[in-house]
C-alpha cells in the first residue's frame, strides 16, 4: 500500500481509538444509552440488562480498540492492508468500511464458519 493511503487510514484510525478510548471510559464510569443497533426497548426497563449490556458494550469497545490499536501498528509496519492469515491484500473498499480488519473477506467468511467472530467486522454489515 502507498504511503498516501497509509496515512489517511492512520488518521481514521486514531480517531477511531480516540472515540473507543472515550467509550472504554465512559463504560467503566457511568450507564449511557443503549446502542440503537442492538437496543431492545422493552428489555431497556431492566436494570440488570442495562448492567449487562453496558458490560458488553465496554467490551466490545475494548475489543474493538485493541483491534484498532493492532491496525495502527500494522500501519507504522507498513503491513496494514494485508490479511494476517494469507498475506494477500485486503479489498479497499473492505478496508474503507473496517479499517481495523486483519482478515480479507475470505479469511473472515472461513473464520465465521468455524467461530463467529462478534466484533471483527460486525459494522461492515451495515452497508
Ligand atoms: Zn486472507
Amino acid at each position: 500500500m502507498q504511503a498516501k493511503q497509509l496515512d489517511r487510514f492512520r488518521t481514521k484510525l486514531e480517531a477511531r481509538r480516540k472515540e473507543l478510548q472515550k467509550a472504554v471510559s465512559r463504560g467503566n464510569l457511568e450507564s449511557r444509552t443503549v446502542d440503537p443497533l442492538e437496543s431492545d426497548p422493552a428489555d431497556r426497563a431492566t436494570h440488570s440488562y442495562q448492567k449487562e449490556h453496558l458490560f458488553r458494550e465496554s467490551q466490545n469497545a475494548r475489543q474493538m480498540l485493541r483491534l484498532t490499536e493492532q491496525a495502527l501498528t500494522r500501519v507504522q509496519e507498513a503491513t496494514f492492508g494485508d490479511c494476517v492469515l494469507c498475506a494477500e491484500e485486503i479489498n479497499p473498499k473492505r478496508l474503507e468500511a473496517v479499517p481495523w480488519t486483519r482478515h480479507c473477506l475470505n479469511c473472515q467468511e472461513e473464520l465465521e464458519r468455524s467461530k463467529p467472530s462478534p466484533v471483527d467486522d460486525r459494522l461492515s454489515a451495515q452497508s
